[in-house]
């Protein structure tokens, strides 16, 4: 059980991170209200993603599916809109149609083509982002910008989907500066795609920015904020023991 101070601690951790989004908005020339946050709260349960909901968290983020079905079942979500924003295998897709109102982490045409027929079984239309390998890691998922284009055509073909934007990680950069450019580029791709105006295709968000350069992502035009550690805290393999 949550005590009332650790409900607290919470609630000002949300209201501090809300008021930087809403200061690096306006520093962009742009509306707070234009940026979504997304609370990641992996690692945390339901009582702590219900208490993160009562003091005005509106949207959540979890990145394992295991882990969002069990929470899903503990009524974790209620009043929240649910997305999906980790490594996705095409296997378990069907266990989130139905259930997120997006998934962020499209990173292959097989992964979207998985959804796709999953969501066609359902019925439904699932809004995805595609996820760019911005930081061209070998090791990171996510589409190399050289597919996006080819990508962004064969998925707009799909009457189950409707591809709302982008989604990026980049490297994990120490300086500021190193993300920057990669943000920049980000956008840069996302305003490209924008202005092709590729038929059901809605190029609304562009989500970046983690705890650590949600500014930086916000000035470089990330309408659409990842943020675990700074509302919940350290996650407890984040706490490295002396
Ligand atoms: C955990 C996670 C985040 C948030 O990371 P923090 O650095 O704790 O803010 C954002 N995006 C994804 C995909 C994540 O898995």
């Amino acid at each position: 059980m949550m005590t009332e101070q650790e409900k607290q601690v919470l609630a000002d951790r949300i209201q501090s991170v809300q008021e930087r989004i809403a200061r690096a908005a306006e520093r962009a020339g742009r509306s707070p209200d234009d940026i979504i946050l997304v609370a990641a709260s992996k690692m945390n349960d339901a009582e702590r993603v219900r208490a993160a909901i009562a003091a005005g968290i509106r949207v959540c983020g979890e990145n394992r599916v295991q882990e969002l079905l069990e929470k899903y079942e503990q009524n974790a979500y209620e009043g929240a809109d649910l997305q999906f924003i980790g490594t996705l295998q095409t296997n378990k897709v069907k266990y989130l149609i139905g259930k997120v109102s997006l998934i962020q982490s499209v990173g292959s045409l097989h992964l979207g083509e998985a959804i796709a027929k999953e969501a066609a079984k359902h019925g439904v239309r699932q809004d995805i982002l595609l996820e760019v390998n911005i930081g061209r890691e070998a090791a990171k998922s996510g589409l190399p910008l050289e597919e996006l284009d080819e990508t962004i055509a064969r998925l707009s073909e799909k009457e189950s989907l409707r591809i709302r934007g982008l989604m990026a990680i980049p490297p994990i950069a120490d300086e500021t500066s190193k993300n920057l450019s990669y943000f920049n580029e980000m956008h840069q791709v996302f305003v490209d795609i924008l202005t092709k105006k590729y038929d059901n295709v809605n190029m609304d968000y562009l989500s970046m920015g983690m705890t650590n350069d949600f500014e930086t992502a916000i000035a470089c035009g990330a309408n659409m904020v990842r943020i675990g550690t700074a509302i919940f805290g350290a996650r407890p393999y984040q706490i490295v023991s002396p």
